[in-house]
């Protein structure tokens, strides 16, 4: 199918956007990469009679680290993000969620703030920005405001986005030592959404023990959900056998997928538990190697 009929818009700054996004209201969707709103459109589940494409407002598109935060502009590719030196070296857990979303076409498109304002809870970023501990930063007519990301999904397919307001910015506090994270994502095949993902970020003491951890879940409920009580059971412990397995217990307690075509409700919580188990352990390996 093709779309339905659209108006077109292509402003070119940001004032533009948020004055054009207020006056639209309800009317009016945004375009970033494209990959999950043309899809929707051409399925006509979604049949906007406005369509905003930003990508032609510049500075929406960087990835630098400054003052303890790696920050992200919302146009930034997913192909940009795996092929970041910074990324790659200093985020392992943004570097192994970006590499399994889609496939190379897809992510030579898709954005970052594309991916997290869908607020799809199949799509990846969401449960690595919760284990991350990000931010996004929105901006509406009225100015530009800071969200945790805790706070962001509301539903499914649902944000704490305002109507009018675009998501502008991604803030990942910057790794301390002994940090590190990884991203484990059973998929039917190559290129697919998760049958279950999870994300992982740890900080381990000098003394080996858990400073700081951060689980959470991607397609095992309505929306990405922070694993809160796996979270609180590693704090202070040793990362042993017995401690990983009540956190990855925990982990698969607290997710609630439904059954469908990719499998069981028993089947995907005890994914969830083995998917936890593994992030875990390779997070607190990738940790151990960055004294
Ligand atoms: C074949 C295929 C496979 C896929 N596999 C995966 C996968 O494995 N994992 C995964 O996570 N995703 C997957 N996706 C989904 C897609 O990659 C993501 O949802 C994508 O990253 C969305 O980003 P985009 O820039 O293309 O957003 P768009 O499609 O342009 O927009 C998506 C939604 O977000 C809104 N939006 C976009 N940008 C902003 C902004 N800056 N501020 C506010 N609202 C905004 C739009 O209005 C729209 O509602 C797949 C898609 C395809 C086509």
């Amino acid at each position: 199918m093709i779309p339905a009929a659209f108006e077109y818009h292509a402003p070119a700054s940001l004032d533009d956007a948020t004055a054009l996004l207020a006056r639209l209201g309800e009317e009016a969707k945004i375009l970033s990469g494209g990959q999950s709103l043309i899809p929707l459109m051409k399925l006509r589940l979604s049949s906007p009679p406005h369509v905003v494409d930003i990508n032609g407002i510049p500075g929406l598109s960087y990835i630098r680290e400054a003052d303890g935060v790696l920050a992200i502009g919302a146009l930034t590719r997913e192909s940009e993000l795996e092929e970041s030196e910074i990324v790659r070296a200093r985020y392992p857990l943004l570097h192994d969620t970006c590499k399994v979303i889609a496939d190379p076409l897809v992510r030579n498109l898709a954005t970052i703030g594309g991916n997290l304002a869908h607020a799809d809870p199949a799509n990846d970023h969401p449960a690595t920005m919760l284990a991350l501990g990000a931010e996004v930063v929105a901006r509406g007519p009225s100015g530009q405001r800071r969200l945790p990301i805790a706070s962001f999904f509301t539903g499914p397919f649902e944000t704490a986005l305002a109507p009018g307001e675009l998501l502008v910015e991604i803030r990942i506090p910057a790794p301390a030592a002994r940090s590190g994270g990884a991203y484990f994502k059973l998929e039917r095949k190559v290129g697919d959404f998760a049958t279950a993902a999870v994300a992982a970020q740890l900080t381990l003491r000098s003394d080996g023990a858990v400073e700081q951890a951060g689980i959470a879940l991607t397609n095992v409920g309505l929306t990405p959900i922070k694993a809160v009580q796996a979270e609180t059971s590693l704090r202070g412990k040793r990362l042993d056998d017995a401690t990983i397995a009540q956190a990855a217990r925990l982990a698969s307690a607290a997710s609630e997928p439904a059954a469908d075509l990719r499998g069981s409700v028993a089947y995907k919580k005890d994914l969830v538990r083995v998917l936890t188990g593994r992030a875990l352990r390779k997070a607190a390996e990738r940790a151990d190697r960055r004294r």
